[in-house]
């Protein structure tokens, strides 16, 4: 049975996450940390300690107290956060990052975290982008994560240690809202539609993102945590992807749902310039050969599921 540390346990990813490894590996065996106070039920179910990433010494303790063979690293700053606040998004990207590759050369542990869709740039091809390709990202957050896929490959080959991670794409969830990434529009756009029955997108029409409902991101994690060394050639950084579409496609999804459901366009320039700089779409085919992965949820049974699910949630 795995010991698991997750860092960044409070975002989008780690609040369903740890409720996800504790169902899979036990609720004593995942420790979840985040450097804010456990305030989500999911954090106060099991084991919780606030952790900054960027204190090595903390993280190298705990991670040792916990006995944990394994650390999933998701504290980060986000796309559109990290073009407001460069210097922080790279002390807290690269520091985190190399402080938990550190602990886990140090303990010999498990090592995974996600890269994004951010990694690539306006030079990289826009379709079916392949799983090795031009990255030459105009973001910091692309910086971050091009050097994290990097670093992630350097600690497998110069040290042994198992990393593991993927690219994800625009992720959209009902639990936790989004942390402030270019693609948060389409868990937005959910909320505002139940609740006023209009949306106003800052992406403008036409442009295409990869995005992937949670329950198959979460899946994709445990399967490539589980997958068969020996078969995987890349380790870091598999594409993955569900869908891509455009905000006017979102919209008449939900609309089949909601036939009064309105929606406007008031661009935001900086987040549609990070748009503009991602793929349309990007091809998986690496992550389907070596481990086998496979997303459950189009649109259509995403919006489904979302609009279920946030109907009680918001007791509407
Ligand atoms: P998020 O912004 O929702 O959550 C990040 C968490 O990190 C927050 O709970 C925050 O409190 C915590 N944190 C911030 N500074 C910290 C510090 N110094 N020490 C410890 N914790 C700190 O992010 P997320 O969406 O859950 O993303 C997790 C990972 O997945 C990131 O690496 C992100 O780049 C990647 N990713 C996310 C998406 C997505 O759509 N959500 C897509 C692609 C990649």
């Amino acid at each position: 049975m795995k010991k698991i540390i997750v860092t960044g346990a409070q975002g989008q990813i780690g609040s369903e996450l740890i409720t996800k490894l504790r169902s899979e590996y036990g609720t004593d065996n995942v420790l979840a940390t985040d450097i804010r106070e456990a305030s989500t039920e999911a954090a106060q179910a099991g084991p919780y300690e606030i952790l900054d990433v960027t204190d090595a010494k903390s993280m190298h303790a705990l991670a040792k107290d916990f006995g944990a063979d394994t650390m999933m690293h998701m504290a980060a700053l986000l796309s559109a956060k990290a073009e407001e606040s460069p210097l922080l998004a790279w002390n807290l990207n690269m520091g985190g990052l190399m402080n938990a590759l550190e602990v886990s050369r140090e303990l010999n542990m498990q090592f995974f975290t996600p890269s994004s869709i951010g990694a690539f740039g306006p030079t990289t091809p826009k379709n079916e982008t392949p799983q090795e390709t031009l990255q030459r990202p105009t973001t910091m957050y692309g910086v971050n994560k091009v050097a994290g896929e990097l670093l992630c490959d350097y600690y497998f080959t110069k040290f042994g240690l198992d990393t593991r991670g993927v690219r994800f794409p625009g992720l959209i969830s009902n639990v936790a809202k989004p942390g402030g990434g270019t693609t948060d529009y389409a868990v937005d756009i959910y909320y505002k539609a139940l609740e006023e029955g209009k949306y106003k997108s800052y992406i403008a029409e036409g442009t295409y993102m990869d995005m992937m409902y949670m329950p198959d991101a979460l899946q994709a994690i445990v399967d490539l945590l589980e997958a068969d060394p020996a078969k995987l050639i890349h380790r870091n950084a598999f594409n993955v992807t569900a869908m891509s579409f455009e905000p006017a496609e979102i919209a008449a999804s939900i609309k089949n749902h909601l036939p009064k459901f309105e929606m406007s366009y008031d661009v935001d320039p900086i987040r549609q310039e990070i748009a503009d700089s991602w793929p349309d779409s990007i091809d998986p085919s690496a992550a389907v050969a070596e481990w086998g992965f496979k997303a459950k949820y189009d649109l259509d049974a995403m919006t489904i599921d979302m609009l279920d699910k946030l109907k009680v949630k918001l007791k509407i």
